[in-house]
């Protein structure tokens, strides 16, 4: 399988911080010349037997996924997992875990909002939440653009809930090592999310890299909709020197607010290993069309 497949291996559904059911975001990739595709709901695998389900019935390939939320110096970074077994006892129970806390953040940071003379914050996020055990900031900068606070939501993760900002709680999410284990216990495959979003030092990001292999990590994302062109050949770069494979995926999360839409991406570099070469026998094949 080339890297001129049209793949998107990481988005969004309402099973975490996005606005569309998995079957809505499946329609959506499959409409946009999606030809395979990973769910990959923050730190919950509870839209994956639907997201296979609708993939099949539409004739797409599928690849299972999940992005785990990981601290690793002191910032979190998100490691993506595909062709996991979503019932893995291992892995649902790491991400049981990962998700806890989640609620109490939640009510600390409409505490903080509410100082600022934000009311409400934490019933207002939680009525976007289709699941209430995934509250995430996603959910809160909806509720600060229906309240008039901000303009949209790039606005409020420039004024508030980032560190420094009203509304920020430090989390403490899965260790690195940990999110691996979870994922390659899984049958699955690690993969860094959106390295240019961390912000890290040439040492930082060194280490993360490093660490992540040294842990059985196996590819990086490298054309996704949270890195600018330039930012695909910097990643490009650090996926040859580290011997890792490419990842490619929209981090799709809702219509009206993504970056970029499913399946808009350019290819991956001719010359990377794409990973879903790496994949070939978890793919969940669609039935060949009647
Ligand atoms: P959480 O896991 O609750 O900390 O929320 C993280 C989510 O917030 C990410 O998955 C994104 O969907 C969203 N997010 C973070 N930073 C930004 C940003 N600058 N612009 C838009 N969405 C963001
Ligand atoms: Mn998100
Ligand atoms: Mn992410
Ligand atoms: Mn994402």
């Amino acid at each position: 399988m080339s890297s001129l497949l049209r793949a998107d291996l990481h988005c969004h559904s309402t099973i975490s911080d996005g606005t569309l059911t998995p079957e809505q975001v499946a329609e959506r990739a499959h409409g946009r010349g999606v030809q395979l595709w990973a769910l990959t709901d923050h730190d919950e695998v509870g839209g994956q037997h639907r997201a296979a389900a609708r993939a099949a019935a539409l004739g797409m390939d599928y690849l299972t996924g999940v992005e785990i939320s990981v601290t690793f110096a002191d910032t979190t970074v998100h490691i993506v997992g595909l062709g996991i077994d979503p019932d893995d006892a291992r892995l649902v129970a790491g991400l049981a875990a990962t998700r806890g806390g989640r609620d109490e953040r939640g009510r600390e940071m409409a505490e903080q909002l509410a100082a600022v003379g934000i009311r409400g914050a934490y019933e207002g996020a939680m009525r976007y939440a289709g699941n209430p055990q995934l509250l995430s900031r996603t959910h809160f900068a909806r509720y600060l653009v229906e309240s008039g606070a901000c303009r949209d939501t790039g606005e409020v993760f420039r004024k508030y809930l980032i560190e420094g900002k009203p509304g920020f709680v430090p989390h403490r999410w899965a260790r690195l090592g940990e999110a691996v284990r979870w994922i390659s216990e899984a049958g699955g495959t690690a993969v860094i999310a959106h390295p240019a979003r961390y912000r890290f030092s040439a040492n930082e990001e060194y280490a993360l890299f490093s660490e992540f292999k040294a842990h059985g990590g196996k590819a990086v994302e490298v054309v996704t909709g949270s890195h600018t062109s330039a930012e695909y050949l910097v990643y490009a770069a650090l996926a040859r020197e580290f011997g890792l494979a490419a990842s490619t995926g929209s981090d799709f999360h809702s219509p009206a607010e993504s970056h970029a839409d499913l399946g808009s991406l350019p290819p991956l570099p001719a010359d990377l290993t794409p990973v879903w070469c790496l994949l070939q026998q978890r793919i969940r094949r669609a039935p060949a069309a009647a």
